[in-house]
């Protein structure tokens, strides 16, 4: 069997399946303090580990954390701003199950999730892009996720303000980089409520569209994936990915002119495939390598 975790900022999945796209079990928690955590996470696997099940798990963990095998910091979390997980070792509390572990970052593992049993089937070169509690991003190119010094951060990339936006952001880093600007706590914090809340002609939904718009177009000219895979719950407001491809086209500006990233974008920037079973799916499939 195997084990997949997906640790997110608000919640954490813990499924066991036998291959990647089969789940046999599943079970979802708060993401809590790192001690609690890790006793939900051994509560859930402690049987098929004790019972010789468990052949390895795959571990999609929210950023930053190291992802390269062998580096200093791999498998810890960095510095952020979740009370005490920063420094956590994933590895070590991991450790009593005593089976391997492959980890990658959340998105990464979603990307490869879609990318292998999700909207970006046939894709050589794919991107994830997950609004909901953050922004984050993942590409995928032959199957796996590159990375440099460690993964890619392409969700606290600065974009341009649109006309008239004088909110000061969100990011504890950057104040307002997308993130700040454009995350589910962004629009709480500028409009009250979320984005689905909002009439249809409120103009949140231009605005968040033109700042997600930003992170598209700097995916296509810095990758030029095949698709882009939209998901995460801000992404869920109705209408809100048709405004993103109209706006992405509108600033793309026909500078692209072959390809999937031409024409009207309606096969390039896409929802999920696996609903919200992106990472989940990503996980076996790191597991399945572990
Ligand atoms: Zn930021």
């Amino acid at each position: 069997m195997l084990g997949a975790i997906e640790a997110g900022g608000t919640k954490i999945v813990c499924a066991a399946g036998p291959v990647p796209g089969q789940i046999h079990a599943r079970e979802t928690f708060r993401t809590a303090a790192p001690t609690e955590t890790f006793q939900q996470i051994q509560a859930f696997f402690g049987p098929y580990a004790e019972s010789g099940q468990l052949e390895a798990l795959g571990l999609a963990a929210f950023g930053p954390v190291g992802i390269a095998p062998g580096a200093p910091g791999y498998g810890q979390v960095q510095k952020t701003p979740k009370p005490g997980w920063t420094g956590v070792d994933w590895l070590d509390g991991l450790a009593p199950l005593a089976c391997p572990v492959a980890l990658d970052t959340d998105v990464n593992a979603a990307a490869l999730g879609e990318q292998a049993l999700g909207a970006g089937q046939g894709c050589q070169t794919l991107a994830y892009v997950t609004v909901g509690t953050g922004i984050g991003a993942g590409v995928i190119h032959q199957g796996r996720a590159p990375s440099g010094t460690g993964h890619y951060e392409m969700g606290h990339i600065y974009p341009p303000r649109s006309l008239g936006d004088v909110f000061e952001g969100l990011c504890p880093y950057h104040g307002d980089c997308l993130e700040g600007l454009a995350s589910g706590p962004a629009i709480a914090a500028r409009w009250g409520t979320d984005l689905s809340s909002l009439l249809a002609d409120h103009p949140a939904h231009a605005l968040e569209a033109a700042y997600l718009a930003q992170l598209a177009v700097t995916i296509t000219l810095t990758h030029m994936p095949e698709r882009i895979v939209f998901g995460g719950g801000v992404m869920k407001t109705p209408g809100l990915i048709d405004r993103v491809r109209a706006e992405t086209r509108r600033l793309l500006g026909g500078y692209v002119s072959q390809g999937p990233a031409s024409g009207d974008l309606g096969g390039y920037i896409v929802p999920p495939g696996l609903g919200e079973d992106s990472g989940i799916t990503g996980a076996l499939i790191l597991a399945s390598r572990a």
